[in-house]
């Protein structure tokens, strides 16, 4: 299961089959995550700096973020992709083709000027878990989403 939690400032990846729920992220910070809760992660609880430490202590790679720098991720399904969106720029996008049962991700690309900023990885996140809420099994035939999701 693949995750995406965001808010202005951070964007939180969750990757449930890596999680080995050591519970270092509920401690770091309780406040965003509470296994109690449904979602148990929100990064609307606490202060960006105390988010990022509690990611930090992850100790298996379940838990990642980056900073958002003001880029927006938005969904559009009638297009079949997502967008990244600076302001009204469109900066980049990640495609998909869809049948019955399968989401499969054929495409995936960001302005160069906005590379290593990790919205490749939330584009990719952002179809994933849309595709996982709607219990549609998730393929890549884009070799960057395929490593984002291995
Ligand atoms: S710290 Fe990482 S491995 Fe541990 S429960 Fe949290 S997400 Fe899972």
């Amino acid at each position: 299961m693949h995750r995406l939690y965001e808010q202005e400032d951070i964007a939180i990846f969750w990757d449930s089959e890596k999680c080995r729920h050591a519970k270092r992220c509920v401690t770091g910070s309780p406040r965003t995550f509470d296994i109690t809760r449904r979602p148990w992660i929100d990064p609307t609880k606490a202060p960006t700096a105390e988010i990022w430490q509690a990611v930090s202590a992850c100790p298996s790679g379940a838990l990642t973020c980056v900073y958002t720098h003001g880029i927006r991720i938005v969904l559009d399904e009638e297009g079949h992709r997502s967008i990244a969106l600076d302001g009204e720029k469109q900066i980049g996008e990640c495609d998909f083709d869809e049948t019955e049962d399968c989401v499969e991700i054929f495409h995936t690309e960001v302005l160069p000027e906005y590379g290593r900023k990790g919205i490749a990885k939330r584009l990719v996140y952002k179809v994933t878990e849309a595709a996982e809420h709607a219990k549609k099994r998730v393929l890549s035939s884009c070799s960057y989403a395929k490593k984002v999701l291995e």
